[in-house]
């Protein structure tokens, strides 16, 4: 069990990370843990994240009810106490601006394409809560329809939001995420999404158990099969009728017993990568 004194460092560390970071400017962004059953610890209102200290931090109940500080509690606290009553399992959350997937939030893009192995294995998709004004009861009734098959979501217009088991992997959620749209503007810049096959998607949702991933909800893979966000994580992706991005060739090979060299022509080589990316198209 965590003491509260190390709860209040990791905040202030979190806090810094996130301001050193770019995630939020000025006073922007919040950040909150549980304090055992019935409490939480909470950064406070009006402070800049980047220069906070631990005792600046509040205690509240779950209703919301000041405990313990001298300050007050973050302004998106109805959003934090939201998240806690719709996830038990949710120990910390974290709310920030990060730039780029603030810009798909403010473009109303959602991060739900099969881009990623790892974000797909980690955060499923990335959903976008619509907009709702900041600090009112209209933000929880935005997030209350994502966040139980969601750990993490963009805010139209506004943010982006993470829970985890702990501050650090609420935090690092929110890394993530940006890490994640910042590739995905790079590749859009670029003019090529290549997307990863459903059934590929599926492969890598079985391996969220061997890594000890506790995803909220499943992978369903696509609206055209009726997903419904608020039960189960939408991802964009197409039918590739079993191929992968790379194709088994070795192990093909290995199956039929061949374990040789393969030598191919240039030509042969680049009609066996377009007819792969045709493949996924
Ligand atoms: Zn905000």
């Amino acid at each position: 069990m965590t003491t509260e004194s190390q709860l209040r460092a990791d905040i202030v560390e979190v806090g810094r990370r996130m301001y050193a970071r770019g995630y939020t400017a000025s006073n922007d962004g919040n950040i909150s843990v549980r304090l055992g059953a019935d409490r939480l610890l909470m950064t406070p209102k009006s402070v800049c994240k980047g220069f906070m200290t631990p005792d600046m931090m509040c205690i509240t109940d779950l209703d919301g009810k000041k405990l313990v500080g001298d300050r007050d509690p973050s302004s998106e606290m109805l959003m934090h106490l939201e998240v806690y009553r719709q996830r038990p399992d949710a120990q910390a959350v974290v709310h920030a601006h990060p730039p780029t997937a603030t810009g798909f939030a403010v473009a109303g893009i959602p991060l739900d394409r099969a881009v990623l192995a790892e974000v797909l294995t980690t955060l499923g998709s990335i959903p976008i809560a619509e907009y709702a004004t900041p600090s009112t009861s209209e933000l929880p009734a935005a997030v209350r329809k994502y966040i139980k098959a969601h750990d993490g979501m963009l805010l139209a217009n506004h943010g982006a939001l993470t829970v985890g088991a702990d501050l650090f992997a609420a935090y690092y959620k929110m890394e993530t995420i940006e890490h994640f749209a910042h590739i995905s503007l790079v590749a859009r810049i670029l003019g090529r999404e290549n997307l990863i096959a459903r059934d590929e998607v599926l492969r890598l949702q079985e391996l969220r158990g061997s890594y000890g991933i506790k995803a909220p909800a499943p992978i369903c893979a696509t609206d055209a099969d009726s997903g419904d966000p608020a039960n189960c994580q939408v991802v964009q992706a197409p039918v590739g009728g079993g191929s992968r991005l790379v194709p088994d060739v070795i192990r093909q090979a290995a199956d039929a017993g061949f374990d040789g060299e393969i030598r191919l022509t240039y030509r042969e080589l680049s009609q066996l990568i377009e007819d792969a990316i045709r493949s996924l198209r």
